[in-house]
């Protein structure tokens, strides 16, 4: 009789979280299974696609909590190494770049930066200095041509980006490679256990729930915030790295790409609405891309894009461990900075409960 000798893991969700941690999983001696319930190979579904692949502890921890900050310090430095190891894999550049980021006002809104600033001299008390240097105009000019209309700065050092469609798909070149049993247009929903399908239910060691705002149902007091993000690209404006624009009402980051394109975005919605982008975010996010850089009136919107992020109450992630059953989820505006310490953390717990093979 030949029975199975690998302890199973099925992983629901083939978002960022489901493929990182299918990739660091399938690295050790285990059977892993990740079922999708959109297709594998499109560029749609999770809010990994809808991102801006922003990397960014010192932007975000104005308005969050310390441990997002920790957690995405630990991030970057696993996004340096795993950035490597899929680009030896692969063959393939994933576009990760780490040349910190800017963060600018107009004259009258001045006092947003110093603000900001003031913030995270506050949160962060002497370490600030290292990690967050104020621009003059020259020094803004150097670093950031683009932003010649602009007289100060901020440059948060260290920050970092990544290009989410390279990086997707590179990962699921790298799961076929790993033999990763892929199971995509599988809706799942996750016991202990036990994932059930619409054709019935199936038996693991464990299970890893990663379906992001899939897990609505199951998760008590998940919600999603809407956001969207246009793509525009231009031949007369290049930025070098991811830029924020500070105003009371007209919030921006603009995300460089390689290919001339740049991502735009900023708006954050209560509400789990998928429809197309609305005309007022379309022209909130235009007239502030056109305000960093006039220059930028002649770009070609070539696309836009909508989607949820996944959020608790509080806005913080969270992992749920119990016998045979791991959640990972709410990760909202924070996907990128979060997911490899987030991922790290998964490993750990499912390799230290030596599963039983059954
Ligand atoms: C507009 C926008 C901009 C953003 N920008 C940034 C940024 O710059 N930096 C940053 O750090 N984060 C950013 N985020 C947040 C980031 O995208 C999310 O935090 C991250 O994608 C969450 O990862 P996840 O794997 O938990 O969920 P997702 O990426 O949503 O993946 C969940 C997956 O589960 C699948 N699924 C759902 N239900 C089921 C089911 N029943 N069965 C099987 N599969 C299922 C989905 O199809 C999806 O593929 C942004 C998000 C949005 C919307």
């Amino acid at each position: 009789m030949t029975g199975k000798t690998k302890a199973s893991i099925a992983i629901a969700g083939g978002g960022l979280l489901g493929r990182l941690l299918a990739w660091r999983l399938s690295r050790r001696d285990l059977d892993i299974t990740l079922f999708e319930a959109g297709d594998l190979s499109a560029s749609e579904g999770g809010a990994c696609w809808t991102a801006a692949g922003m990397i960014s502890p010192l932007s975000e921890l104005v308005h969050s909590d310390k441990r997002v900050y920790q957690l995405g310090l630990q991030s970057l430095e696993l996004w340096s190494d795993w950035s490597r190891q899929l680009e030896q894999q692969s063959g393939c550049k994933v576009e990760y770049r780490r040349a910190g980021s800017i963060l600018v006002a107009h004259g009258k809104d001045r006092s947003e930066l110093l603000q900001f600033l003031r913030e995270l001299q506050g949160k962060l008390g002497e370490s600030a200095g290292e990690q967050v240097q104020p621009l003059d105009v020259n020094a803004l000019a150097e670093l950031e041509p683009a932003l010649q209309s602009f007289e100060q700065g901020l440059y948060l050092r260290g920050e970092a980006d990544i290009n989410n469609q390279c990086l997707l798909p590179i990962l699921l070149t790298i799961l076929r490679q790993q033999g990763v049993n892929l199971r995509d247009h599988s809706k799942v929903s996750c016991e202990a256990g036990q994932i059930s399908l619409a054709s019935g239910e199936e038996k693991f060691d464990c299970v890893i729930d990663c379906r992001g705002l899939g897990a609505k149902g199951q998760v008590e007091g998940l919600r999603g915030v809407r956001g969207e993000v246009m793509v525009v690209e231009s031949r007369e404006v290049v930025l070098q790295r991811p830029v924020r624009l500070l105003h009371p009402r007209y919030k921006l980051y603009a995300v460089p790409r390689s290919n001339g394109r740049t991502v735009i975005g900023a708006t954050e919605i209560e509400s789990e609405d998928l429809s197309p982008i609305s005309v007022r975010s379309s022209m909130e996010l235009s007239s502030a891309l056109y305000s960093l850089n006039p220059a930028f009136a002649e770009a070609r919107i070539v696309e836009t894009r909508v989607n949820c992020r996944p959020a608790t109450m509080d806005n913080l992630p969270y992992i749920h461990n119990e016998d045979g059953l791991v959640r990972v989820n709410g990760l909202y505006r924070h996907g990128y900075l979060l997911a490899p310490a987030m991922v790290e953390q998964v490993v750990n717990q499912v390799t230290q409960q030596r599963l039983q093979v059954v």
